[in-house]
């Protein structure tokens, strides 16, 4: 078969190199002038390949649409995926939380892997070359794309085509949403994207007084309502529009853009080592030492600075009233305020700065078990632009790599 990939991700290199080994004529079309613009960025340049977790856990991390995944997954898994960059001359290593990354440090290693693997197989690849339209016959197979270079049309025809345009996030990389209108006319359903795995946004002032600040060894949780909807422990940061670090990217897959209407909390628990009666102890200790002092000069040993000024307001304790003079209810005020550090939450940054997209191709249009369109005879999607997403790990290049594997076999 003749078969053409749009995208050179990482999900559609991997789709190009499953197409080429299963024996069909492999065109693969990029708009951007080089392979992986994305791919380059991964795991602050050192690209977290995939997670060497059981495959079970694998599933845990993928926060929409796990089920979808199960056939992809099987049959090239984060085991397979490490084999086969292995295989192909790239040594890995396994760092914290079984996340994998190519011995050098480098992710123009994994690019120049898959590169040499494509050029290898005799994939013909055509850079700076946009895919502005997707034709079907009578029948409803498809017969071709259309291409763009410079300011030539063209089309390739093909007996199939594999759609890996990923979603809308970092979209200088390339990977901008266009790609959805041309499903879009082919009346493939596309779920609106949202940003995720993003920073949060905040107005309050207290918080945004707290920029710089960043919280190691905190628990974290989302409540919408009363309704939790995540809880973690980690790293979190303050900025001058909110909240970042890694707890709170992770707890922004789990808000859907409609939520923050309802209002969103996020709580953290400052000394989430201590329960609340070790809490109480260690405070009275601190209070015996300061006795004399103000409240506001009483919390330097147990809270870093710029946090003491709003964990102040938010007790409802006076600042000037001396620290033996605070009563027993004041006193749990204060624990309360520590253990549940409550920030209303207005919204995220866009996609600019999310490191995924939530939502993309329906995947009820999709069969799983080959990733073909269910409406398009031919037509075939992978990675990022499927409404498929997860947690920070590794997890969503396996996503790339397994679907992209999938849909290159062209079944
Ligand atoms: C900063 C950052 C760090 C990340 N780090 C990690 C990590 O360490 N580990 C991890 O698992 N995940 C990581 N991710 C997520 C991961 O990079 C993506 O999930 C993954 O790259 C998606 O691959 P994809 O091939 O589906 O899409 P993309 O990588 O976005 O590739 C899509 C390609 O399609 C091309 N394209 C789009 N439209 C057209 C068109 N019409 N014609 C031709 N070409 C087109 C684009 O130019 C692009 O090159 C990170 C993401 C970001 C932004």
């Amino acid at each position: 078969m003749t078969v053409t990939v749009v995208g050179g991700g990482a999900a559609g290199m991997m789709a190009a190199i499953s197409a080429a080994e299963n024996g069909n004529i492999v065109t693969l079309v990029e708009k951007n002038d080089r392979l992986g613009k994305k791919l380059f960025l991964t795991g602050k340049g050192r690209c977290n390949i995939t997670n060497a977790c059981p495959v079970e856990e694998l599933f845990d991390n993928i926060v929409t649409n796990r089920k979808f995944l199960y056939s992809s997954v099987y049959s090239f898994d984060n085991e397979e995926v490490i084999r086969f960059f292995n295989e192909n001359g790239l040594k890995t290593k396994t760092e914290r939380g079984n996340r994998v990354f190519p011995q050098t440090d480098h992710s123009s290693d994994v690019i120049a892997v898959l590169k040499k693997k494509l050029d290898r197989l005799g994939v013909k690849i055509m850079l700076n070359t946009e895919a502005v339209g997707l034709e079907r016959s009578s029948d409803n197979t498809i017969t071709s794309v259309i291409i763009k270079r410079k300011e030539n049309k063209d089309r390739l025809l093909s007996d199939a085509v594999i759609m890996a345009t990923g979603g809308r996030s970092y979209p200088l990389t390339g990977s901008d949403g266009t790609a959805f209108l041309l499903l879009e006319k082919l009346d493939i359903p596309v779920n609106d994207c949202e940003p995720s795995l993003v920073p949060l946004v905040c107005k309050d002032a207290d918080v945004l007084s707290m920029h710089g600040l960043s919280l190691k060894n905190v628990s974290v949780s989302v409540a919408k309502n009363n309704k939790e909807l995540f809880s973690g422990f980690g790293e979190m940061l303050f900025t001058h529009f909110g909240l970042s670090g890694p707890l709170i990217l992770s707890a922004s897959a789990f808000i859907r853009q409609k939520d923050y209407k309802s209002g969103i909390r996020v709580i953290i628990d400052l000394k989430p080592a201590l329960s609340y009666e070790e809490l109480d102890r260690r405070i009275l200790k601190d209070f015996e030492e300061f006795a004399n002092r103000d409240f506001s000069n009483s919390l330097q040993k147990l809270l870093p600075n710029k946090i003491i000024s709003p964990v102040i307001k938010r007790s409802k304790i006076d600042p000037h009233k001396k620290v033996n003079m605070i009563t027993r209810q004041e006193r749990k005020q204060l624990c309360d305020v520590i253990k549940c550090f409550p920030i209303p939450v207005i919204g995220t940054r866009g996609f600019d700065e999310a490191i995924i997209t939530r939502g993309g191709v329906d995947i009820k249009a999709v069969d799983p078990s080959t990733m073909r369109s269910r409406s398009v005879k031919g037509l075939y999607f992978a990675g990022e632009m499927l409404d498929l997403d997860a947690q920070t790990g590794g997890f969503n290049l396996q996503i790339a790599w397994s679907t992209g594997h999938l849909a290159g076999e062209c079944r």
